[in-house]
């Protein structure tokens, strides 16, 4: 399968996969990377849940690039929008008012919940959780923060030491943050063995972390609705609104961290409206616009906002509000709506996603399937009884060979995780759960 993009420059004609690679290798330093053993996969170009490589071979994206390209590649409505937006006015600084920002705001504060009447701009999800915890803080006057075990909040300063992944364990560096475990049944840190039990049991450690570290010293627990890079854990029914509880009980912020699972990823604009449970700050940023210029923020609560009414609030970044991101969230939460994206989302979770995932538990390497819309997790282990999990160099072999089978995968430790756009076709969703099946069977 070829494709040729009409979007390619002519000095690109030129250019292989073998020549992008190199000029990249040579010249850009990447995240999460140990630099002397890189081997990025060239994209060239893309279109709704496909992209394709310098060569012009073709893949299924089911990693969404990083789990953010919701409404797919090179949404004609959003493209248009963010040209039309530059010809017009490329910058403005935050402290001016602008109609397009504003009525970005407007959209996003349509899906938030009642009491919610403020958005704050960034630039992506890091400093919007950076950002929210600077709000807690100086509202509540508490200095600390706990956040879970499992997390990724982001790599700025304070938002990597809120972070509780794998990545940078030990807890170092963490000067006013601490952890708890969160619920995690497969892998359970409270010898639990049923979902209400891992609720309330987790309930309880969060409850005594709060009490030993003194509920006066905590501003905020910060949690990722559903934590999805460290293993997309939706949580067993109860739980979140048992963190409400104890945020409530000891006069503490919720922040619930939407950047991954916000904007259609559960079907639902935001994950939280399937758990019946309400933050004090909504953190956002993939989703809302696809990622197709870099935008995030902070959705605020009424008592937060009022807050800062009479006092300043001391921050800002050059380019919140940023003209061409407005413009994006704008034609992307529009064009979402008019075609039923978050909708999809939800049918193709319930309807494709779930029964042909729960079917690669044929396959003996398959431990666990969890997820929901478009938005889970395969666990692979290779002791199904003790839950070993899969060693690197084989999910190195998995992931080189899905490429091949043209599946762009997201491979985190030992879990494929299926996050496809949410405007993946029924079609698409099922061509690449096969080919995984497929590949599981190779493995
Ligand atoms: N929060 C969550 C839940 C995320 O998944 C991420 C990124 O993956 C971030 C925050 C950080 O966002 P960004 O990379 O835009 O700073």
């Amino acid at each position: 399968m070829t494709t040729t993009s009409s979007t390619t420059a002519p000095t690109e004609a030129a250019a292989t996969n073998a020549s992008v690679s190199e000029s990249d290798r040579s010249s850009v330093f990447h995240s999460w990377s140990a630099q002397g053993s890189l081997a990025p996969l060239p994209l060239a170009g893309g279109l709704g849940s496909t992209v394709w490589d310098v060569d012009g071979r073709e893949y299924l994206d089911f990693s969404s690039q990083l789990v953010n390209v919701n409404i797919g590649h090179q949404h004609p409505k959003v493209v248009a929008a963010i040209q039309e937006q530059a010809a017009r006015l490329t910058t403005v600084a935050p402290a001016h008012a602008n109609e397009t920002r504003a009525e970005a705001a407007h959209l996003i504060l349509e899906r938030a919940p009642e009491g919610f009447s403020k958005v704050f701009f960034t630039n992506g999800g890091a400093d919007a959780n950076e950002n929210a915890i600077r709000m807690a803080r100086l509202f509540t006057g508490r200095d600390k923060v706990i956040s879970h075990y499992r997390s990724y909040h982001g790599n700025t300063g304070g938002a990597i030491v809120a972070t509780g992944d794998w990545r940078r364990m030990p807890n170092e560096y963490a000067t006013g943050h601490v952890h708890a475990f969160g619920p995690y049944l497969y892998r359970s840190e409270f010898w639990a063995e049923s979902p209400e039990q891992e609720a309330e049991r987790a309930l309880h450690h969060l409850e005594r972390v709060v009490q030993a570290e003194g509920a006066q010293t905590i501003a905020a627990i910060l949690l990722e609705t559903i934590p999805g890079t460290a293993g997309i854990l939706v949580p067993p029914p109860g739980y979140l609104a048992g963190v409400r509880e104890i945020a409530d009980r000891y006069g503490i912020l919720l922040i619930l961290d939407e950047v991954m699972a916000g904007f259609a990823r559960t079907g639902e604009w935001f994950a939280f409206d399937a758990f019946g449970v309400r933050p004090d700050l909504i953190t956002f940023a993939k989703g809302v616009n696809s990622g197709y210029v870099p935008v995030g923020g902070v959705v605020i609560s009424d008592p937060v906002s009022h807050h800062f009414d009479e006092r300043v609030f001391p921050g800002g970044l050059t380019y919140s509000g940023h003209p061409l991101a407005a413009a994006s969230i704008v034609a992307a939460l529009t064009a979402m709506e008019e075609e039923g994206v978050v909708s999809n989302a939800k049918r193709i979770g319930s309807e494709v996603l779930a029964p042909a995932l729960a079917a690669l538990s044929r396959h003996d390497i398959v431990g666990e399937v969890r997820g929901t819309g478009v938005f889970w997790a395969v666990e692979l282990v290779s002791d199904r009884e003790a839950r070993t999990p899969l060693d690197a160099a084989t999910m190195g072999r998995f992931k080189t060979d899905l490429l091949s089978r043209g599946l762009l995968p997201f491979i985190s430790e030992n879990r494929i995780h299926v996050v496809p756009p949410a405007v993946v076709t029924d079609e698409e969703a099922r061509r690449g759960v096969a080919i995984i099946d497929e590949a599981l069977a190779a493995l």
